[in-house]
């Protein structure tokens, strides 16, 4: 079921996620409602948080389709950090240059509570680590730096005003 998508300054998009003990009937829901609503608004990764619901799930869009992956752990992460644009569902419109690592090892569970581990670089590492900060309440404007700070409050502004 498509669900609503929570736009910045919800407080929602602030909390630290809980994470999930046993994987339910209601969990997979959730978890088909999180793909559901990723692919219906055209995105390449989403967070429990982003649709109001404070659990430690995310989606990825890879290759070979959606990946669920529940209690995502990041193990290990490059030294080599690499700057990439991002954009995020909750901030529509906005987009920054962001640090990330360059690699990351991440162990997760998928849909049916099997353990899995995968090595990840470039745009799925960079995804990877941009959805799992916000099961932590962490936005990719946070880990801006100052310029793209400025440009998307200047762009916030400009958005809000042609709202009313
Ligand atoms: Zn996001």
């Amino acid at each position: 079921m498509f669900r609503k998508i929570v736009f910045y300054p919800n407080k929602e998009l602030r909390k630290k996620s809980a994470p999930i003990g046993e994987i339910t009937a209601e969990i997979k829901q959730l978890c088909l409602d999180i793909t559901q609503t990723m692919i219906a608004s055209d995105g390449i990764g989403l967070a429990a948080p982003q649709i109001g619901e404070s659990k430690r799930i995310i989606v990825i869009q890879t290759e070979g389709g959606p990946k669920i992956c529940i209690n995502p752990e990041i193990l290990e992460k490059t030294k080599e950090k690499e700057i990439g644009e991002e954009g995020c569902l909750s901030l529509p419109e906005i987009y920054a240059n962001v640090k990330r690592s360059k690699g990351i090892r991440v162990k997760f569970l998928d849909e049916n509570g099997r353990e899995c581990e995968v090595k990840v670089k470039g745009m799925p590492a960079r995804i990877f680590q941009h959805e799992i900060d916000h099961l932590d309440g962490v936005l990719f404007l946070d880990r801006a730096g100052f310029l793209g700070k400025w440009k998307a409050r200047k762009r916030l502004q400009k958005l809000r005003q042609n709202a009313y």
